[in-house]
């Protein structure tokens, strides 16, 4: 199956990719994520990602450009809905890509992470799949969580503190906003 992995960063793109080719899958990359600020973190995770691609020969196509704007157009005002309205916009940017190069189906190192909204986005995957005519490959990676974390420790790769957005890097840093929320 020709399938298209959205990669949100290098460490939680390490297990996915790890399995599907342990299971004879051979997908290729693309890295869009206006989400994670700020300009220095961007260029980090992006760098972080160029290293694990040459080392485990991974193919993936990258958005360089820093998407602070696009996604702020998106969540002022629905802070709340906040994380539901990002997955929308990477899923969406994904399943379009996956078109263009005439993918079969495409999913997201989303579903790694034990600290993302897991069901709502295989929903909203779905649901993007369905209208783009672009199957949504659902699979639970969070089985190999650790596997990840010990994966990239040993590659020495950049690990983030945050989720991405400015939003998350308040709620990691400032105890009162924690308390808040
Ligand atoms: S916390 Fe993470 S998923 Fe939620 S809006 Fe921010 S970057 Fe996106």
């Amino acid at each position: 199956m020709k399938l298209l992995l959205h990669v949100c960063c290098g460490p939680c793109t390490l297990y996915p990719l790890t399995v599907l080719r342990e299971e004879g899958m051979h997908p290729s990359g693309f890295f869009y994520n206006p989400n994670i600020h700020p300009f220095q973190e961007f260029e980090r995770r992006l760098a972080a990602l160029d290293s694990l691609c040459a080392a485990m020969d991974f193919r993936v196509e990258s958005v360089r450009e820093y998407g602070l704007r696009e996604y702020l157009r998106q969540v002022v005002f629905h802070e709340e809905e906040r994380c539901l309205r990002c997955y929308e916009m990477r899923l969406a940017a994904t399943a379009a890509h996956a078109r263009e190069i005439g993918a079969e189906a495409f999913t997201t190192t989303l579903l790694y992470s034990r600290y993302q909204k897991h069901e709502a986005i295989r929903a909203i995957g779905e649901r993007i799949g369905r209208e783009s005519g672009v199957p949504f490959y659902y699979r639970d990676f969070r089985t190999g969580w650790q596997q990840g974390i010990e994966q990239s420790k040993a590659m020495g790769l950049y690990r983030q503190p945050y989720c991405g957005c400015i939003y998350s890097e308040q709620e990691r840093y400032d105890k009162k906003s924690r308390r808040q929320g």
